[in-house]
């Protein structure tokens, strides 16, 4: 089964003319319904703690960040990452949405799960927010699922344009979680983007690249890690912000990419994972652009178990 989780707080998160902003979250939620794929309404969120943001942050950083909301306006962490009142219900949300995922997935009352939330997470350091990030949603899945008995390697792929550095931040020391990431080089963080080990896959992506070569990488470089780790649960990282018509990203691929590495990422979980994948929303900033892609993504999760079941 297929689920979508999504919470209304997610879009209390906000600042005047910045391109993180509501209407990408409500992009992604209007073409969802009008294509079909939410139907009804969504569904709740168990609220998180500051406890459960520990699995991945140290306390202090955490209380850090809360204690930056301010009442009224704005304050920015750095250039990038604001904060605003609702903030921080905002990504405590996006957080819960990714445990409770993940929570479901184990108890087998979901197959896939795709959490359409704000704000995203993966650029979140161990102890740094940056790169509209507050909290790193994928990496408190993975934990999540990594404190399951049942789970013992897992791995996190990335396809936004950025390089997921909070996510290998956090995971680097850790063999049993693999992290593939594919981004654009010479770009935003503009740190660990040359890290690599065993276990973090990283492929880096000129400007200008199009479908065609990012296949091949993807292909040459992140299947044969995978196909080696043979994890057990996969997390997804899914920016849709390497699509051409991005106003951020210098990458040109299409919704059909989208598509394409979605199937692929199934087929590898139906292989080593039980087919089980935990999905949540990171960057993308052209409208129309995103929510075409993640329409994509999402059918693609939503169809293959239609079929499969
Ligand atoms: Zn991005």
């Amino acid at each position: 089964m297929f689920k979508i989780l999504t919470h209304k707080a997610c879009l209390q998160h906000q600042l005047a003319d910045h391109p993180e902003r509501p209407a990408r979250l409500h992009a992604v939620l209007d073409r969802l319904r009008s294509d079909g794929i939410i139907t009804g309404t969504e569904d709740v969120i168990s609220p998180v703690t500051a406890e459960l943001l520990c699995l991945v942050h140290p306390a202090h950083f955490v209380e850090q960040v809360i204690a930056a909301e301010p009442e009224t306006g704005t304050i920015r962490l750095d250039a990038d990452t604001y904060l605003s009142n609702g903030s921080i219900k905002a990504a405590f949300m996006a957080a819960a949405a990714n445990i409770q995922a993940t929570q479901l997935v184990l108890e087998n009352a979901a197959e896939r799960v795709f959490c359409a939330v704000r704000p995203p997470g993966h650029h979140a350091e161990r102890a740094e927010a940056m790169g509209f990030c507050l909290f790193n949603n994928i990496a408190l899945a993975a934990e999540t699922a990594l404190q399951h008995p049942s789970i013992n390697r897992i791995a996190i792929l990335d396809f936004d344009v950025h390089h997921c550095n909070g996510t290998v931040d956090i995971f680097k020391d850790r063999p049993e979680v693999l992290v593939c990431s594919s981004f654009q080089e010479e770009f935003y963080p503009y740190r660990y983007m040359a890290f690599s080990n065993e276990h973090i896959v990283s492929v880096p992506l000129a400007s200008g690249t199009k479908s065609q070569h990012f296949r091949r990488a993807i292909e040459s470089q992140w299947v044969p890690a995978i196909e080696k780790h043979k994890p057990d649960f996969i997390f997804v990282s899914a920016g849709f912000d390497a699509h051409a018509d991005d106003p951020l990203g210098g990458l040109l691929l299409s919704r059909d990419d989208y598509r394409w590495i979605t199937e692929l990422i199934i087929d590898l979980a139906k292989q080593y994972a039980k087919g089980r994948i935990v999905s949540t929303l990171e960057g993308g900033y052209n409208t129309e652009a995103l929510a075409d892609c993640a329409a994509e993504h999402a059918s693609a999760l939503q169809s293959y178990a239609t079929i499969k079941s």
